[in-house]
């Protein structure tokens, strides 16, 4: 099957910092496919690359085959790409469904929160999650609110979600199921981009990793055919073992 995503030769500088330096990737669609490394490698730049949020110095995206020119996260949203930060963008005051309405371009400027509350629902309750489209954001707690986030991308169209070190805030308990969640996506065609720089979470749900390390691509892997040990040797560039 044809890449959903080919990033190529991706370069971005803050000030003479190379964050990304001619980075390579590509995603098959319908896999979660990890994006490990240590703090600063550069992974959650190159997503922020891909959601609009920051502009490369150089480099190509094609998104199902075609080449495209990513501007502001609306660019992204438009064409079903979803994000999930480590710091979510949720507006605490507002509802789950103001949140997820919000900035959404509706017809004739009528935004029909009823439609959407009904929508927001039939998510929820696809995904096995507990979200009451007319609670506060600051109600709720820091795992509900990631689900919000996972809905809010779903609700917009997203065919590709990224996850931003998703498990960092949740407990055990829920990071099982949020596991459970990305396998049913996929199950579903849609493709996840997880982002982390734990080995065991890339060993239990990933199918391929891309190794990044201070800008640059190390390899991409199959899970399935690579040690614990090999990984760890990659992301940070000398022999590490595990008991
Ligand atoms: P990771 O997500 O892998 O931990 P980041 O992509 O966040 O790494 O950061 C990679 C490097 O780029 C880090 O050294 C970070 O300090 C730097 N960086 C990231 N964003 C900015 C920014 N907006 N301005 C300046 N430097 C940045
Ligand atoms: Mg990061």
């Amino acid at each position: 099957m044809a890449p959903i995503l080919v990033m190529r030769d991706i370069v971005k500088e803050f000030g003479s910092f190379r964050a990304n330096d001619g980075v390579n990737l590509e995603v098959e669609t319908g896999e979660v496919h990890a994006l490990l490394g240590e703090n600063g490698a550069g992974k959650s730049t190159l997503m922020n690359i891909l959601y609009g949020l920051y502009q490369a110095n150089s480099g190509e995206i094609y998104f199902e085959g075609r080449p495209v020119k990513i501007t502001s996260p609306k660019e992204a949203i438009d064409l079903g790409i979803g994000m999930v930060h480590q710091h979510f963008m949720l507006i605490p005051a507002l509802t789950v469904a103001e949140n997820i309405i919000l900035g959404m371009q509706m017809p004739r400027g009528i935004i029909d929160l009823k439609e959407a509350s009904r929508k927001i629902k039939e998510l929820s309750r696809q995904y096995g999650f507990d979200i009451d489209p007319e609670a506060k954001v600051w109600q709720l707690s820091v795992g509900q609110q990631q689900r919000v986030e996972i809905v809010k991308a779903l609700y917009r169209g997203a065919r590709l979600l990224i996850l931003d070190e998703p498990t960092a805030v949740l407990t055990p308990q829920e990071v099982n199921e949020l596991f459970r969640v990305l396998k049913q996506l996929t199950q579903e065609g849609i493709t996840v981009i997880f982002i982390t720089h734990k080995l065991n979470e890339v060993m239990a749900i990933c199918q391929r990793v891309t190794v990044l390390r201070a800008g640059k691509v190390v390899g991409t892997v199959a899970t399935c055919n690579t040690g614990k040990n090999e990984l760890a040797r990659m992301m940070v560039g000398r022999e590490v073992f595990f008991q």
